[in-house]
């Protein structure tokens, strides 16, 4: 099965990484919504957010906290961003690897579209 993100997590496909470690990769989305909008992946494999089994859930909780690494590093964290997940179709899923959006530089409208 291929997978874009795996494919990407493992450097088989170039991306601007910004960040990466044993677990998480994080790299610059290729279609920009924001002035900043990174993917911050699990280099396991977990198709949607219905596939987290609780032993991800360190995994999962970890995502976050590399974002907000992440968003302080790209200077986002005093004015804000906002994390995103989709799920499946009707929550707008592309790419079926699990990915948290972080997106900022700009204020986001709520509810969201
Ligand atoms: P989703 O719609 O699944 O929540 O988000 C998928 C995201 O992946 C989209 O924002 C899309 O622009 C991004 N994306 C899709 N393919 C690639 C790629 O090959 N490289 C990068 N950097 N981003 C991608
Ligand atoms: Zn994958």
């Amino acid at each position: 099965m291929s997978c874009i993100f795996c494919d990407i997590a493992d450097k088989k496909i170039r991306s601007d990484i910004v960040y990466e470690d044993e677990q998480i990769v994080a790299f610059r989305d290729v279609n920009p919504q924001a002035p900043t909008h990174i993917l911050v992946i699990p280099r396991k494999h977990i198709s949607t957010i219905n596939d987290i089994q609780e032993q991800d859930v360190g995994l999962i909780g970890r995502l976050i906290f590399v974002a907000k690494e992440i968003a302080y590093k790209e200077g986002c964290a005093a004015n804000g961003y906002r994390l995103v997940m989709n799920c499946n179709n009707d929550g707008g899923q592309t790419v079926y690897h699990v990915h948290l959006h972080l997106l900022c530089g700009r204020w986001m409208t709520w509810p969201p579209g």
